[in-house]
């Protein structure tokens, strides 16, 4: 096992790690940036470097200031975490070179997977099902025009290289694709340095539903079940609880066995997940795989008791996992909802500030995976997500009331936060019921508006 770990990331998902490694016994440096002094990452890790300015380039994905420090701190592997460097091909390489394990895949994995056009197009070859659209990145407006009319208009042109929600456009007619293609490459090329985009067909209202998997270096696969995660604004996840009100068993295993299958077929190893996209006839298709810890990890280990930051550490140090899928069982329900330092009446405009007063929920089976305490101050430069409420209950209703009463305990006072709102979503009665499929919270506030 590793003696030293550097954890290159910041925010709740660092502390996570931190404490991962007292677990195993590991020493742990975190590095951080001059806007995140104070921040909790830095102030309980083992020790902690400086890298940089508030600015993510200088700092945060500064990848030689973040592999000098670990080759001065001592450490022998680096955790990523998400968001970052995470899914960053060239730092895995870089580490490698450098003597030091990245916990996380091989970088040929973050190769094959990270272009989302060529990945589709590795699982279609290997029989998993793929939502239809062009075969990798499109190469001409007539080619697109082709295929945008095969599948049916609306389609969606996304960025190959995108994440996080972003670079995905709709289209609605033909007279626009031209147009949106352009603007998207455009787009593509700024954010993410990848000017590559590709057409897939617009699913009408599907649900978001996602299989963590995990596997060691030995060839040693498992899935951990599904997360629902159809509770999004402009695409990206707000909410997502574990089962899904809409997976029965034989669906779960079918998806889980299919997730396997795509992970087997780029050699994965450590922790991922294939997200797919379920339709009204309950048939999935593959989207997309992320090659990193997600944000909504924590439901799956809540109800499957599985330690997937532990695990994804020691599979790294060249462990074999120490279970088998038949030891793999869900129990109970676990909902997770992300609380962010963000206006929901103000177009959840984010709300940097001093967390004057903080009480947090506790009891039975709630959990809380934050990165603040009281007399924090939240800084304006990194993603408003300040904290994350988990709970796990035997069954979903008894999940959704402790949920209820935990948000009510809640208090951050000092900046604005989304628990009211995340408190209004969990009585809606379409939430209530599981009835809720990715477009809900688009319609919902739209009629919010009126
Ligand atoms: P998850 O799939 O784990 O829910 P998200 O899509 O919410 O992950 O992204 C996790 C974090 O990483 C967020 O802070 C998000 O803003 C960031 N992120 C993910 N992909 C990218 C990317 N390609 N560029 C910039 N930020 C990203
Ligand atoms: P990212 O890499 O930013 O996470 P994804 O490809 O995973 O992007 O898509 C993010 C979200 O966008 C999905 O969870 C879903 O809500 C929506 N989406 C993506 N592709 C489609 C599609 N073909 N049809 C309908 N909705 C889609
Ligand atoms: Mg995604």
């Amino acid at each position: 096992m590793f003696r030293k770990i550097l954890i290159a990331n910041r925010g709740e998902i660092a502390v996570r790690i931190i404490r991962a490694c007292r677990e195993l016994g590991i020493r742990c440096t975190t590095v951080y940036s001059t806007a995140d002094r104070d921040s909790l990452h830095a102030q309980i890790a083992d020790e902690a470097v400086c890298i940089g300015p508030p600015a993510t380039k200088d700092s945060y994905l500064n990848m030689n200031a973040i592999i000098q420090a670990a080759i001065n701190s001592g450490a022998e592997a680096i955790h990523p975490g998400f968001g970052f460097l995470s899914e960053n091909a060239e730092f895995a390489k870089l580490c490698e070179k450098n003597g030091i394990v990245f916990i996380g895949p091989s970088y040929k994995s973050i190769e094959i997977l990270g272009d989302k056009a060529a990945a589709k197009e590795t699982m279609s070859a290997a029989g998993v099902p793929v939502i239809p659209g062009s075969k990798g990145a499109v190469k001409s407006i007539d080619e697109a025009k082709k295929i945008a009319e095969e599948c049916g208009y609306p389609v969606l042109v996304k960025a190959s290289a995108g994440g996080g929600g972003r670079g995905i456009r709709r289209v609605d007619s033909p007279d626009d694709l031209e147009s949106q293609i352009i603007a998207a490459q455009q787009e593509a090329k700024n954010f993410f340095g990848d000017d590559n985009v590709y057409i897939e067909k617009f699913l009408v209202n599907p649900h978001h539903v996602e299989i963590q998997i995990m596997a060691d270096k030995m060839g040693n696969y498992i899935y951990l079940g599904e997360r629902d995660c159809s509770m999004q604004r402009r695409n990206q996840k707000i909410l997502e609880e574990c089962p899904s009100p809409i997976i029965s068993p034989e669906l779960r295993q079918k998806m889980g066995e299919a997730a396997v299958t795509a992970a087997k077929e780029c050699g994965y190893y450590n922790a991922g997940t294939i997200e797919f996209l379920v339709d009204e006839n309950r048939d999935f298709y593959f989207m997309e795989m992320n090659t990193r810890i997600q944000v909504e990890h924590p439901i799956t280990e809540e109800v499957t008791g599985f330690d997937i930051v532990k695990a994804q550490i020691e599979t790294a140090a060249d462990m074999p996992l120490d279970v088998t899928q038949k030891d793999i069982e869900i129990r109970g329900h676990a909902i997770e909802c992300r609380i962010n330092a963000e206006n929901p009446n103000l177009d959840f405009r984010p709300s940097p500030g001093t967390i004057n007063a903080l009480y947090t929920p506790g009891g039975p089976g709630i959990r809380i995976d934050s990165a603040v305490y009281q007399g924090y101050t939240i800084t304006p430069y990194y993603d408003s997500m300040i904290s994350k409420l988990i709970v796990h209950a035997s069954d979903r209703n008894e999940a959704i009331n402790k949920m209820k009463w935990a948000l009510s305990e809640f208090i951050v006072s000092g900046v604005d936060t989304n628990i009211d709102f995340q408190l209004e979503i969990i009585k809606r009665p379409e939430f209530i019921s599981g009835n809720y499929d990715n477009g809900f919270l688009t319609r919902y506030m739209e009629s919010r508006k009126k």
